[in-house]
């Protein structure tokens, strides 16, 4: 895995960093053209794989069991 990895989203050209609203922050490719030298590069978000995250869902509402606002144990 390459450890050359940015903060920001920033032209491999000119240096000109893109504002978070605008960078691209999927994991697959894309590519952009840099506002100032008008030069195109690839870009993409690399994730690191932590796991996986399971929730039960409650019957109820069916929103995820941290999401859910139903009262527990509330049963009639
Ligand atoms: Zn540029
Ligand atoms: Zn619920």
């Amino acid at each position: 895995m390459s450890n050359d990895l940015l903060d920001e989203q920033v032209c491999p050209y000119c240096g000109y960093e893109v504002g978070d609203h605008l960078s691209n922050w999927s994991d697959e490719t894309e590519h952009v053209e840099c506002g100032r030298c008008r030069k195109t590069y690839a870009v993409a978000a690399e994730y690191q794989f932590l796991g996986f995250k399971v929730e039960k869902m409650c019957i109820e509402c069916g929103e995820v069991e941290s999401e859910c606002f139903c009262e527990e144990g509330d049963e009639q």
